[in-house]
């Protein structure tokens, strides 16, 4: 599939996010799966700010050093807080209301861009994906595409600082055995979409990757994975650095 942006008409979360911008609160973004019952992401966390964040996002922002990327930085929350550190920070997003929302929140350089448009060609010393951050990359079969990306958009020494929860638990049983179908897909391989008031997304995948699995994709393409900090729940924060 070409990556591209979205289109107003089939972006629920910059529908949301603008929403909340203008108006100061705004409705349910709703979140559909076929793996899961119907859920709900609260808008306002999309708006939270350094001290609200948890505690593995705020590590990666003291991390960041250089020139940094914010990739899929939505309503720019990880963006303010490096410029308020006196950090330089390009943001990108490929929804073009939350661009316009971050440029309005004050984010200097903001983008509408998808990360993996081959124009797209920037270097940074670090790039931050936050907020399950390895969902952007879809599936485990396009980790290939996006080490390579990576490769380009990387300085030399440079590092991406990356958040994902290990899905495990969900296939456990209360005797902590583990109910996994070894021939199904990866169990972090989720389907989503979103809709805000009228406005419906498009399904599209995110990936949720255990440590032990990003590490072992991140070596076959010529990257180190280090586990920087766990969280609370499954959750975890990785430094990926070229070899
Ligand atoms: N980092 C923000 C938003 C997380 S939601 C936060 O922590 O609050 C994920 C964001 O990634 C969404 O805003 C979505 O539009 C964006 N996104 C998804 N795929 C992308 C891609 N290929 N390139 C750039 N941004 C992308």
């Amino acid at each position: 599939m070409k990556p591209t942006t979205l289109p107003p008409h089939k972006d629920p979360m910059g529908a949301a996010i603008a929403d909340y911008y203008k108006n100061g609160r705004a409705g349910k973004l709703r979140v559909f799966s076929s793996q899961f019952d119907e859920d709900e992401i609260p808008v306002s966390q999309l708006f939270r700010t350094y001290d609200e964040m948890p505690a593995l996002e705020q590590e990666a922002l003291q991390l960041a050093s250089g020139t940094i990327l914010d990739c899929g930085a939505g309503s720019g929350c990880h963006a303010l807080a490096l410029q308020d550190m006196g950090k330089e920070v390009q943001a990108i997003d490929i929804s073009p209301l939350s661009v316009e929302v971050m440029q309005l929140r004050g984010v200097k350089q903001a983008y509408c861009v998808n990360l993996f448009d081959e124009n797209y060609l920037q270097k940074f010393d670090t790039i931050l994906m936050l907020m399950n951050g390895s969902g952007i990359i879809g599936k485990l079969e396009n980790m290939r595409a996006f080490f390579s990306k990576m490769k380009q958009h990387l300085n030399p020494g440079g590092c991406i600082y990356m958040d994902s929860s290990d899905l495990r638990y969900l296939f456990e049983d209360e005797d902590g055995s583990f109910l996994m179908d070894l021939a199904a897909d990866y169990y972090g391989e989720i389907d989503y979409r979103m809709q805000y008031k009228q406005v419906k997304g498009d399904v599209f995948d995110w990936l949720y990757v255990d440590f032990q699995t990003l590490a072992y994709y991140a070596t076959e393409n010529g990257f180190k994975a280090e586990l920087v900090k766990e969280g609370e729940h499954y959750d975890y924060l990785a430094c990926l650095k070229l070899v």
